[in-house]
């Protein structure tokens, strides 16, 4: 075979084993993966020796350009792309949200017009449905469209995006008959609203500054509105996916309900696993107000024993960049902090530093739950989220311990700021390839801003799989005939 690019003897982590070999890439798939591929005059032979070859990685939850707490987060598709490529990551999934008046189909071709002509890396949208009686009508003309994941929050009143019951039963239900999947901000409103109204004092404010914003949201606040939610799931049948989880208090009702059977899925972030709230009793602690807010210890403990065990399927970063100006719209009152953290340019590093060098997690894990189970929980396996034959060829080249340390000032990110200033991280890419381009060579970004392509998906979950519910046992397991299909004509697209 000819080959257009080979990765040559690099430790290539592919779903089935972690071995020493070559990849040979075709046009922008993968065409084999072989010891010994041979070059001819044309191929452009990529060195991956002593370095690790993983999946490109898909951060499946990302506000880029966002309108939100009045400002709009300052990274945009071609800054906020960048910064992903340097981390490794290939794919994104952005969250479309319809402003006044909008219906979904109008918020979809808002974001298209966000991405086009900036992205460097491939991506896609969640729909946001945020005004129930409008939207339900809407569903099904953007699945036919291409788009199979929709998010509901269960705060934001203020923003005018917050669902009630009736509209998460409701999707739900949607969810069930088109086989896709419905992603749900998991916190209980009216008793935040409460607490939050309780402390907003001057007094309090001077006293406590940012720790109010951890003092308004105890864990209980997260951990009500996932039993509610996956009450909701449960006798509906519909595809549930609690984003950005950060309790221990909801890892274990999620994992119980996964023993039940019920169709729910999680995600943490980041930040959740290194990160707690002492943060926010120092001079800059309102940086990293973000939501929900970070916790314990205790609570990014059990969390990495979720993504160990199985009922933390997906590590992502919730992306929402904020500058210091923009952070100090909040003058001492928590509740006017702009929330949210750049993320995608350290979502690799911090899993890989954090998780695989500290042993937490293998490295295979690691891909896991950054690629295989992110491509299949969101309908883009096996085009994406794994290195196999006919998968487009996305990787990221990492050193095993080569660190960086994290200075704003060298990022690709719009931030000023990083709420891992200081740190050193092992786990940039080296190299990253994107549908066989490289997009970043010796840790630099040399790819194209709008080279990126929209993804169009049609499952979600584990609808049309027969994968078993537990997430950790998703990359095995038999191809049923429909999934075969499903996964054939993916790979003919
Ligand atoms: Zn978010």
């Amino acid at each position: 075979m000819k080959f257009d690019t080979i990765v040559r003897g690099g430790n290539v982590v592919t779903p089935t084993d972690t071995t020493v070999t070559d990849i040979g890439i075709v046009g922008e798939k993968i065409a084999a993966i072989d010891f010994g591929l041979v070059a001819d005059a044309d191929t452009r032979v990529i060195d991956a020796t002593d370095h690790h070859v993983i999946p490109g990685v898909l951060d499946v939850h990302v506000h880029l350009e966002l309108p939100f707490c009045g400002t709009v987060s300052s990274d945009d598709y071609r800054t906020g792309t960048r910064a992903g490529a340097r981390g490794g990551v290939t794919t994104l999934i952005d969250f479309a949200i319809p402003y006044a008046g909008d219906s979904l189909a109008m918020a979809a071709d808002n974001w298209m017009k966000k991405a086009e002509g900036k992205a460097l890396i491939d991506y896609t949208f969640h729909i946001c449905i945020t005004r129930w009686n409008e939207h339900k009508d809407q569903i099904k003309g953007m699945v036919d469209r291409g788009f199979t994941t929709f998010k509901e929050f269960m705060i934001y009143e203020s923003e005018g995006w917050q669902s009630d019951d009736r509209a998460l039963f409701g999707t739900l239900e949607k969810m069930k008959e088109y086989g896709t999947m419905l992603l749900v901000h998991a916190e209980s409103a009216r008793v935040l609203d409460e607490l939050i109204a309780r402390h907003h004092t001057p007094e309090l404010m001077k006293k406590y500054g940012a720790q109010l914003h951890a003092m308004t949201r105890p864990n209980f606040i997260e951990a009500e509105a996932i039993q509610r939610v996956v009450m909701w799931s449960e006798v509906t049948g519909g595809q549930l996916y609690i984003v950005h989880m950060s309790t221990a208090e909801g890892t274990e009702i999620v994992k119980a309900a996964q023993a039940r059977g019920v169709p729910v899925i999680a995600e943490t972030c980041a930040q959740y696993l290194v990160l707690n709230d002492d943060v926010f009793a120092d001079k800059d602690g309102h940086l990293f107000a973000c939501c929900p807010q970070l916790k314990k210890p205790a609570d990014s403990a059990r969390l990495w024993e979720g993504l160990k065990d199985g009922e933390v399927s997906v590590i992502s970063t919730d992306t929402c960049t904020f500058t210091r100006e923009q952070k100090a719209m909040w003058a001492g009152d928590w509740t006017k902090i702009p929330m949210g953290m750049p993320g995608l340019e350290t979502l690799l590093p911090v899993a890989y530093t954090h998780g695989v060098l500290d042993k937490k997690i293998s490295l295979e894990e690691m891909c896991q739950k950054l690629s295989t189970n992110p491509a299949k929980i969101m309908g883009l396996y096996p085009r994406k989220g794994a290195i196999e034959i006919g998968s487009d060829a996305d990787l990221a080249i990492i050193h095993p311990n080569r660190a960086h340390k994290i200075a704003p000032s060298q990022m690709e990110t719009n931030a000023d700021w990083s709420p891992y200033e200081g740190w050193e991280l092992s786990g940039f890419a080296r190299t990253t390839l994107s549908r066989g381009e490289v997009i970043v060579d010796d840790y630099k970004v040399v790819g194209k801003a709008g080279r990126g392509r929209w993804l169009p998906r049609s499952y979600a979950g584990l609808a049309g799989s027969n994968a078993e519910p537990r997430m950790s046992r998703l990359s095995r397991g038999p191809l049923s005939p429909l999934r075969a299909a499903l996964i054939e004509s993916l790979v003919s697209q």
